[in-house]
């Protein structure tokens, strides 16, 4: 199984807990019950000796709340900022919650905050489970969107944090607000026989990927790869089709696959978008798969959904 960020299989959200505080309660009482720690938005992880294998940090809620209390922190209930609801464990039913903490200074750490890692480092080196990067990826989009929205949008008062930390509350003008995701496009573009790569201003030196961009308001998945494919390379493609999709949590996007066909093959790339565009062969495209291409290009890994994509491409083409 590839370590890509997927829904986790392993997490029941249980919705409906989420509007009774007093389940709430009693499952942040229960023994079993577990956090995971967010520092600064990272991940708090535990590794084997030689870093190639890692995994979710679980701590008690009297571990987590000693913790914060030697560090001055409010000890957190359920409908408190801090202590964001992620459902029951599968099987164990278990309740697990991600504790979101501000980040801490080195003079001031804890064992049990360290080490705090990068999740899309972590996504990147492939060395967790593809269980617990859906469940970090789930908790630091939901930590994210409550660092962005404390205050309401309409009136700007504070808001406060509830429903397990899956709604925030203006306490003057009554809105609530939601986590939101941000759907995007990513497509791979063929002419039958090769496919379109391309690299990006901020891509590490000689990667290159799928061309994608976020969908409009007023738009559908089709109309958002026709015209984001135009802007970025100057064609017009056709017969778009849903491949796979993929939350990619940095911060909230939803990444959806497609692929699309076009008949034309003079690219005209955007260079405020696009570094480069080419056209490569399959042969070309498997050989950046394996990290063989002559060139010593490129393409992203298995947590990627790009990866997952071409490999599509690949299978359907040989
Ligand atoms: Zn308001």
């Amino acid at each position: 199984m590839y370590p890509t960020l997927r829904p986790t299989s392993q997490l029941d959200r249980q919705a409906a807990l989420r509007t009774d505080a007093d389940a709430l309660a009693a499952l942040w009482r229960a023994p079993d019950t577990r956090c995971l720690l967010l520092v600064g938005g990272k991940p708090v992880i535990v590794s084997d000796a030689a870093r190639t294998s890692s995994a979710i940090r679980w701590v008690s809620v009297p571990d987590a709340s000693g913790m914060l209390f030697d560090l001055g922190l409010t000890v957190p209930d359920p409908q408190h900022l801090a202590a964001l609801f992620l459902g029951l464990e599968d099987g164990t039913r278990s309740a697990q919650f991600a504790l979101a903490l501000p980040p801490v200074d080195a003079a001031h750490s804890h064992p049990l905050l360290t080490p705090a890692v990068d999740l899309r480092s972590l996504a990147t080196q492939g060395v967790l489970s593809p269980g617990d990067v859906s469940l970090l990826g789930l908790a630091k989009s939901l930590a994210d969107w409550h660092g962005s929205y404390g205050h309401c949008a309409k009136c700007g008062t504070a808001t406060a944090s509830t429903e397990g930390g899956w709604r925030r509350d203006c306490p003057s003008c009554q809105s609530a607000s939601y986590p939101r995701t941000d759907p995007c496009v990513i497509m791979l573009i063929s002419d039958g026989d090769r496919c379109i790569v391309t690299r990006e201003p901020r891509f590490p030196e000689n990667m290159y990927s799928l061309p994608a961009g976020y969908i409009e308001p007023g738009e559908d998945i089709e109309h958002a790869v026709i015209r984001e494919t135009h802007e970025e390379l100057g064609i017009r493609v056709h017969d778009v089709t849903y491949k796979r999709s993929q939350p990619w949590p940095f911060p909230h996007s939803l990444m959806i696959g497609c692929f699309a066909t076009t008949i034309e093959t003079t690219l005209k790339r955007d260079p405020a978008e696009i570094d480069d565009a080419r056209w490569v062969t399959r042969d070309e495209l498997l050989a950046m798969v394996n990290n063989q291409h002559p060139e010593g290009i490129w393409v992203p890994g298995l947590h990627a959904i790009a990866n997952s994509l071409i490999r599509d491409w690949l299978a359907a083409t040989s």
